[in-house]
């Protein structure tokens, strides 16, 4: 399959544009479109054999559910059902973060299939701030279920030729919009009520929207420690969606270091790249890096960095005089707490 890539110009009216995206997804194709987070790959959420194409050109598993996206929050009650006890935390959380970065687990409506949420009874809401988006789900008149348009436990794509590098051939159409504004996916919670019956979130996924801010809203909820059986070992957790331990991974070996560690290599045979915060750090001035790359040259800024995270990680696993990526630790203040989730992850070891 030939893949397109169509740029949208803000300028310009794109009406015919946003039609023929429509009209793919009408007919149970897949699009590529931006989101302020990442770009996503579009099926008509209504339609389960649009959403199982999701699945196969991401080589997916299927029990990894998708987000679902609305134009705006009116319509939350096509997809989901709010339970009273959670009424009022979810319309304080809607009117705060949404049009944003910001998903909500809620439980989910009839109308939803169930290959959209994993066979889950919950569903994930996300109304974007991206005119794109929006104006394509109007032009369907359905939601739109969009997971990253990235092949499954990849790094996310935050411009239009990133996209093209996970998918090309096996999607019809990409809208380009340029880069992305926020860089990272966004924060997912799901409102519940505590032991003591009081409604909060927990948080599942962390993301632009940080703790922080939501501290300012509503309670939120910790996770319970894993159980333990009567010997006192760990019972194995159950498969939080998208929660497994290696996810957003380059091809590349990554480590994470400190950036107060000096750097020994383990393997003096192959070439190690460092991705800095600032470009200074006891870290960068350890060792003789075949090459540095830098998230916020001189800067330190969080936002900065998030924004180019996963554009810079690419660039270290295209770089062939690169052999491992050794990444430095970030601040795990505001946005830094979900940068350093997603390098966990990339790290993580893929057995
Ligand atoms: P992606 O859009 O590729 O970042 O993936 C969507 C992610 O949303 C999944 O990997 C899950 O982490 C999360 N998600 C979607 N639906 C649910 C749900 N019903 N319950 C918990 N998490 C969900
Ligand atoms: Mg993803």
């Amino acid at each position: 399959m030939e893949t397109r890539i169509c740029e949208v110009d803000p300028l310009e009216n794109n009406e015919s544009l946003f039609a023929e995206a429509a009209e793919i997804l009408k007919q149970g194709g897949l699009v590529a479109l931006p989101t302020e987070t990442v770009y996503g790959l579009g099926a008509d959420a209504l339609n389960p054999e649009a959403v199982v194409h999701v699945f196969e050109a991401k080589s997916r598993p299927r029990f990894d559910p998708l987000i679902v996206h609305l134009a705006s929050a009116r319509e939350l009650e096509q997809v989901a059902v709010v339970p009273d006890e959670l009424s009022a935390t979810v319309q304080r959380l809607a009117a705060e973060f949404w049009p944003g970065p910001f998903t909500m687990v809620l439980p989910k409506a009839v109308a939803i299939p169930d290959v959209v949420t994993g066979g889950l009874n919950t569903v994930a809401v996300r109304v974007s701030a991206h005119p794109v988006m929006k104006s394509v789900i109007k032009a369907l008149g359905h939601p739109i279920a969009a997971p990253s348009a990235n092949r499954f436990g990849r790094i996310s794509p935050t411009c239009a030729s990133a996209v093209m590098k996970e998918l090309g051939g096996r999607i019809p159409l990409i809208l380009d919009a340029g880069a992305c504004t926020e860089g990272l996916e966004s924060t997912i919670v799901q409102p519940m009520v505590d032991d003591k019956g009081k409604a909060g979130i927990r948080i599942l996924r962390q993301g632009p929207v940080t703790r922080e801010q939501f501290r300012n809203v509503v309670k939120i909820i910790r996770p319970k420690p894993t159980p333990k059986t009567e010997d006192n070992k760990l019972l194995t957790p159950p498969i939080v969606p998208g929660q497994l331990a290696s996810h957003y991974a380059p091809g590349k070996k990554v480590i994470l270091k400190d950036k107060n560690e000096t750097f020994v290599p383990d393997n003096e045979e192959l070439d190690y790249g460092l991705l800095s915060f600032e470009g200074t750090s006891t870290l960068a001035e350890s060792y003789d890096w075949t090459s540095v790359y830098t998230l916020s040259p001189g800067n330190g800024r969080l936002a900065e960095a998030a924004v180019r995270l996963f554009a810079v990680m690419r660039q270290m696993d295209e770089d062939e005089d690169i052999d491992v990526i050794v990444a430095e630790c970030l601040p795990e203040t505001g946005i830094g707490a979900a940068m350093m989730d997603r390098l966990r992850r990339a790290s993580a070891d893929r057995t």
